[in-house]
């Protein structure tokens, strides 16, 4: 028998992916990329596109129509979200919510396609248990996500995170950092912890994330280097700003959701944070690591955001030491309290507020960058390449996020981790000189021109 997946949406997701797939194999299973293929296909889902059930739909029209005998299970976020909504997609087999999804085989018994779809789904309050997971970034084999925690107790008025997801939740210290030292024994070098509100680590089973930082940055076992995904600014404590500091494991990037920074947009999207507390993060970063890489989302045409809320937030922004935004324009989600607030911004002024700040956006990039021109880094490269007017070259990222390209023909075609000094900018990328390879590749992968 065999399975294929798909995953929508975040990281997270596709660590969750391979677990249940992971426990497809224990019972005997085989993986397969083929869709012709396998007996069973699983989906999972994402809520955060407002096209989730178009996307779904599409999907599984065309598993059907390369294999119509494929049993398809879908379930992820969407699915715990509206789960009759995905049953109703014609060739829909079963669909599993929050609680339900990594107890595959104790819900399905039979593979056969079935002449009614089956879903098996709890209120979200009941998805109280924790479930490690990890996954491989796609096929580079060289950096993994780490799922450490899941749910979110927050209440942001745009967010259904929390209606997909359920109640904060983690796993305990000991077994990430022997999951961690896993991953760095099978030789992955870069492990990005991960979570729906990762901040929030620990805190119901009397421990923070805090301690989960300094477990792994005192494992000696733990040799990959360690990126922390998205955190909340009111939960990056200046404790932790200074362990990262100091550590020579966790990487000197930070992504800090702000969204608005503007103070009655804030208060509306019920965040827990005022500007001012983020403005001192960002200082206290920069004060005691001046070359840290900053990422920062921001959320435009929120419901009642005027033409001088968005100036403030921009000018907020454009203040901050930061190195780059990730840019999100907001759509409406059913259920939400934001969607009941009224007082949309128009689509065209979403747009207009968007395309703003991802010019700023570049602007930042640009000029960190070239702050770090001369500055020696190690670079995690992936096996793409491509051409560009200086020839042929591969690319890969620093401790502290800086996107950096080397000539091919400078590099043994197997090198993974290297050290080099950044020298000019080129676009997106940083061009720089190798000073030294840190590790080898096992396996020689096929380098495809992207
Ligand atoms: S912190 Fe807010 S935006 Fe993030 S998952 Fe929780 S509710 Fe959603």
């Amino acid at each position: 028998m065999q399975i294929a997946a798909h995953t929508l949406g975040c990281k997270l997701n596709s660590a969750e992916t391979s677990t249940i797939v992971g426990q497809f194999r224990t019972q005997g299973w085989d993986v397969t990329q083929s869709v012709e293929n396998a007996n069973v296909y699983l989906l999972n889902t994402c809520s955060v596109t407002a096209n989730a059930e178009k996307e779904c739909r599409q999907i599984v029209r065309k598993i059907l129509r390369q294999n119509p005998k494929a049993f398809i299970a879908v379930t992820g976020c969407y699915a715990q979200l509206r789960p009759e909504e995905i049953a109703s997609i014609d060739g829909v087999d079963v669909v599993l919510g929050a609680k339900e999804k990594f107890n595959f085989f104790s819900h399905i018994t039979s593979f056969e396609k079935l002449s009614a779809p089956k879903i098996f789904s709890s209120p979200i309050d009941e998805a109280t248990e924790f479930h490690l997971a990890a996954t491989a970034d796609t096929d580079e084999r060289t950096r993994a996500f780490l799922k450490v925690q899941d749910g979110c107790d927050y209440t942001c008025s745009f967010c259904t995170i929390p209606m997909a997801r359920g109640e904060s939740r983690s796993a305990d210290i000991d077994h990430i950092v022997s999951e961690a030292r896993r991953l760095s024994d099978d030789g992955f070098r870069e492990i990005i912890l991960s979570g729906v509100n990762v901040g929030d680590f620990g805190r119901k089973i009397g421990t923070s994330f805090y301690d989960l930082v300094k477990a792994i940055d005192d494992d000696e076992k733990i040799t990959a280097r360690i990126r922390i995904s998205s955190i909340e600014p009111n939960l990056l404590s200046n404790e932790i700003i200074e362990l990262v500091a100091k550590s020579k494991k966790f990487c000197h990037h930070f992504h800090i959701p702000l969204q608005s920074g503007s103070a009655p947009i804030l208060k509306l999207m019920q965040r827990r944070y005022t500007a001012d507390l983020y403005r001192s993060r960002i200082e206290r970063i920069k004060e005691l690591m001046p070359n840290a890489g900053i990422g920062v989302d921001v959320i435009v045409g929120f419901p009642g955001e005027s033409d001088e809320d968005f100036l403030e937030s921009y000018d907020f922004i454009r203040s901050l030491d930061i190195s780059y935004l990730h840019v999100f324009t907001y759509s409406e989600r059913p259920d939400t309290k934001a969607v009941m607030m009224g007082d949309p911004v128009k689509i065209e002024k979403r747009k207009e507020r968007n395309a703003m700040l991802r010019i700023l956006s570049e602007k930042k990039r640009q000029k960190f960058y070239s702050e770090q021109n001369g500055s020696v880094v190690n670079i995690l490269l992936e096996s793409g390449i491509h051409t560009s007017e200086t020839g042929n070259m591969r690319s890969g990222y620093s401790e502290n996020y800086v996107r950096a390209a080397l000539a091919v023909s400078s590099l043994p075609l197997n090198a993974e981790l290297v050290k080099v000094r950044l020298c000019r900018t080129d676009g997106e990328f940083v061009i720089a000189d190798l000073l030294e390879v840190l590790s080898y590749r096992s396996e020689l992968l096929l380098l495809p021109i992207l």
